[in-house]
């Protein structure tokens, strides 16, 4: 069976996020048709489902258990630290994800190489975090 449609208002209101963010973080939503509706989408049932916007693009166990956690809630911590976002939902002007601030042994990293960040004067509100967040990443793999 297909996943159902999110709610009108939780898609208005994600869209309305992103383009926010978007705009904060100084990323761009990627030129390939259909990237950022279907994560706006994925958020938006998250939001009908559990009330937080969870990161779509990743598996949970238990996703009232995750929202116990800050981690994943869009824009998620490595967003926020890094400026990385796994789901190309915010990513550089060629719809590539931004993988300059990222530790070399992290997967995006090794994905992608580096990419620099074409606006390095926004975003990365969290940066001071990053040390919390590779422990984390160690104790809760995530
Ligand atoms: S990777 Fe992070 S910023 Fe990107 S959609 Fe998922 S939660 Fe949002």
């Amino acid at each position: 069976m297909p996943p159902k449609n999110p709610s009108e208002k939780n898609l208005e209101r994600m869209w309305k996020f992103a383009e926010k963010y978007a705009g904060k973080s100084g990323t761009y939503f990627s030129p390939v048709d259909g990237v950022t509706e279907s994560v706006v989408k994925g958020l938006a049932a998250n939001m009908d489902d559990i009330g937080r916007p969870l990161c779509p693009c990743r598996f949970y166990p238990d996703k009232q258990e995750e929202i116990k956690y800050r981690t994943w809630i869009c824009a998620c911590e490595d967003m926020k630290i890094y400026k990385y976002c796994h789901c190309l939902l915010f990513t550089d002007e060629n719809g590539m994800p931004i993988t300059e601030y990222l530790p070399e042994d992290h997967e995006g990293r090794q994905a992608y190489g580096e990419i620099k960040d074409p606006q390095p004067d926004k975003g990365r509100e969290s940066a001071h975090k990053a040390e919390q967040r590779e422990i984390e990443r160690k104790e809760r793999p995530s």
